[in-house]
């Protein structure tokens, strides 16, 4: 079977063929590093993540590379309200980034390239695209000359023409056309800037991706993905960039995951409804939030609320109590039965349906189902006071191979001695803010790992039951 993927550009399901046999080439734009990120931001790395684990269990050799934008507008407006630098804040956003994501289960790229590693490839750049008339430099600016490039509008499909009603020359702008955007920024009074030929200054946004993904993948990669609000104009303005620069197309498959809304709206600041994964696994499992952006295609619109939380917890206690129980009878498990074949072959079945929809265009919705249909046929299995060894050990096996594609365990995790204090003190602070739920979730949450609290005049103790 080979793996279809929806190309953004040629907006069909197209046949997944690498650049070279075996292998992936893939880069993801990370986030803005001024801030915790928010579910919006965790939509993408818990979806490509996936995409990654999946096409790795498929065979292939991936590199993934995903950069954090470490220097723009919104880090210069946090550095002045704070009172700090910019590389302080960037660096702090970026830890916690990775306790957030890996919390998740997202792991790491293997290169996480930020701006201010990459100034001068970055100025370099820019200084090729100006050599071949793509760019111009106007004050200190350096603009991208939108109407040279041919091809500008394919992957948002708008034409050049369409693009520019609308859109035109203000008063004291440095560009040229309405359409052109900014590769350098020339620095403001104060501001954090570097050296460059057209004075010091900054890089645009736009710019980064597409140096950082020449310089750590090459001309040309196999996948490019991003969130769906990316596709214009970032991806555009990266195209327009990095073909202008190669003469070579920049990448072969373009992937958008969907918008996520909250309680039905849109996620914004001004509604208030502005969810931080900080907070979210705060009170929930981390793993509960990826089933459950996993439980809709990617590319479909995903509605977040606390009580489709709740009700993904529940489903995936379901796939947890199956998968426990199942543990529990290998104890007591014999040697064959009559029925062996049967049952093996229904599970080969069903990790081939999982195969079969995670290869169309990374399926996880459907993916999941077959999931929940392991499960039932578990239980079934159960349920008749079967026995056999082996049976029982596939239906282990594939419970682990199928969760783990998705970044998923369906293991009680063994919790540290650290860890549990943490979580006491994080109780008893609950408890101070009468937040009475948390600190009873909390005590749940170590009830399922055997962990006993006992409150007592001296303070809480807690044992391993
Ligand atoms: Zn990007």
């Amino acid at each position: 079977m080979t793996i279809k993927i929806y190309n953004t550009v040629t907006r069909q399901k197209e046949e997944f063929i690498p650049l070279e046999e075996g292998k992936v080439k893939m880069y993801v734009c990370g986030p803005t590093v001024y801030n915790y990120i928010h579910i919006g931001n965790a939509r993408p790395a818990i979806v490509f993540d996936t995409v990654r684990n999946y096409l790795k269990f498929s065979g292939y050799d991936v590199n993934f590379v995903s950069n954090f934008t470490d220097v723009d507008d919104k880090l210069i407006k946090a550095a002045k309200e704070l009172g700090e630098d910019v590389p302080t804040i960037a660096e702090r956003f970026i830890n916690a980034y990775f306790e957030d994501v890996s919390a998740l289960g997202c792991k790491k790229a293997d290169k996480h390239p930020t701006v201010m590693e990459n100034m001068d490839t970055i100025i370099d750049f820019v200084s090729a695209l100006i050599e071949k008339g793509y760019a111009y430099e106007s004050e200190g600016d350096v603009y991208f000359r939108t109407r040279k490039f041919d091809s500008y509008g394919k992957l948002s499909h708008q034409s050049i023409d369409e693009l520019r009603i609308g859109s035109r020359i203000e008063v004291g702008d440095r560009k040229q056309d309405a359409l052109d955007f900014a590769l350098w920024k020339t620095a403001k009074e104060g501001e954090i800037s570097w050296e460059s030929p057209w004075g010091n200054g900054r890089p645009g946004w736009h710019i980064e991706c597409s140096a950082m993904a020449k310089k750590y993948l090459g001309d040309t990669i196999d996948i490019h993905a991003g969130g769906q609000d990316l596709t214009f104009p970032h991806h555009e303005n990266e195209i327009a960039q990095s073909e202008a620069l190669t003469g070579r197309t920049f990448a072969k498959y373009w992937m958008h995951n969907g918008y996520i809304n909250i309680d039905n709206e849109k996620m914004s600041k001004s509604l208030g409804n502005f969810v931080l994964v900080h907070d979210i696994i705060q009170h929930h499992d981390p793993q509960v939030l990826r089933f459950f952006m996993l439980s809709v295609h990617y590319r479909h619109p995903i509605n977040y609320s606390e009580e489709v939380l709740e009700k993904t917890k529940a489903a995936f206690d379901r796939l947890k109590t199956s998968f426990q129980n199942l543990k529990h009878r290998l104890d007591s498990s014999t040697g064959l039965t009559d029925n062996d074949g049967l049952w093996l072959k229904k599970i080969t079945d069903l990790h081939d349906e999982f195969t079969r929809e995670m290869d169309d265009d990374f399926n996880t919705a459907n993916a999941i189902s077959v999931l929940f249909e392991l499960s039932k046929q578990a239980n079934y299995y159960l349920m008749e006071n079967n026995t056999d060894q082996n049976v029982i050990e596939k239906f282990i096996k594939e419970f682990k191979t199928l969760t783990s594609v998705l970044g998923l365990t369906l293991e009680e995790e063994a919790l540290l001695d650290e860890e549990i204090e943490v979580l006491i003190q994080q109780r008893i602070q609950a408890r101070k803010d009468r937040n009475f739920k948390l600190s009873d979730d909390i005590r749940d949450r170590l009830k399922n790992v055997n962990i006993i609290l006992e409150d007592t005049p001296q303070g809480t103790r807690w044992k391993r039951g």
